[in-house]
């Protein structure tokens, strides 16, 4: 597997790409934006790391400016800390998955494999599931063509939910993607988060998000 790790800080860069190399990735790294954009450009990786924080161009313009050019390499942000913009940001820029600093190099390891493994599938600019949209890049959403008013969290759960319209998706993915990979919160906050979105999803109608009894919930397409 390719790998192309975009960070600059140098030690940091090394001890990953060491690291990846053990795990029998083929890792190419670059330490600024630019070179790391036209490095991930050739199309010839299977999956990118970018640090945001880097020089020239963060790795959030990387990410943006590839899913312009319909480039889906699928991609893995490192987040320096663990706000909610950042997670937010960069799902919305077109990232795939987020780690913060610092990470282990088993739950990297683990997490780039998966996102191999998914393939990066060409995806619709806007999500769909029956009259509600969901646009990622424009961070909206819209029900039977009005707009929908959405806190981040809400609008981060709502686009998982939708992109896997039709599935049954278990709480602990959700809690993993739409929080942290390490949530050790209360788990009741998805119930939370669920009412909220049904507040604001279900007019009258039946219920869109179906709770699934011990597995998790299903947004119905
Ligand atoms: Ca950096």
């Amino acid at each position: 597997m390719r790998v192309l790790l975009v960070e600059d800080e140098v030690h940091l860069a090394e001890a990953i790409r060491l690291g990846l190399t053990a795990e029998n990735f083929l890792v190419e790294v670059a330490h600024d934006g630019h070179t790391g954009l036209s490095k991930a450009r050739t199309g010839e990786f299977d999956v990118l790391v970018l640090d945001i924080m880097l020089p020239g161009l963060s790795g959030y313009r990387i990410c943006e400016a590839l899913r312009r050019e319909k480039i889906w390499t699928p991609v893995l942000m490192l987040t320096a800390k663990d706000g909610e913009y950042d997670e937010a940001d960069a799902f919305d820029l077109g990232a795939d998955d987020y780690l913060t600093k610092p990470f282990s190099y088993v739950v990297l390891v683990a997490r780039l494999r998966a996102l191999v493994r998914r393939g990066s599938p060409a995806r619709p600019a806007v999500l769909e599931a029956g009259d509600l949209t969901v646009n990622p890049s424009a961070h909206s959403a819209t029900l039977a063509g009005e707009p929908l008013s959405l806190t981040p969290r809400e609008f981060q759960l709502l686009m998982y939910l939708t992109r896997r319209a039709g599935d049954v998706v278990s709480k602990r993915d959700i809690l993993e993607n739409v929080w942290d990979i390490n949530y050790e919160g209360d788990p009741n906050i998805l119930e939370v988060y669920v009412g909220y979105l049904r507040k604001k999803l279900d007019r009258g109608q039946g219920q869109r998000i179906e709770t699934v009894r011990g597995v998790g919930y299903r947004l119905l397409r």
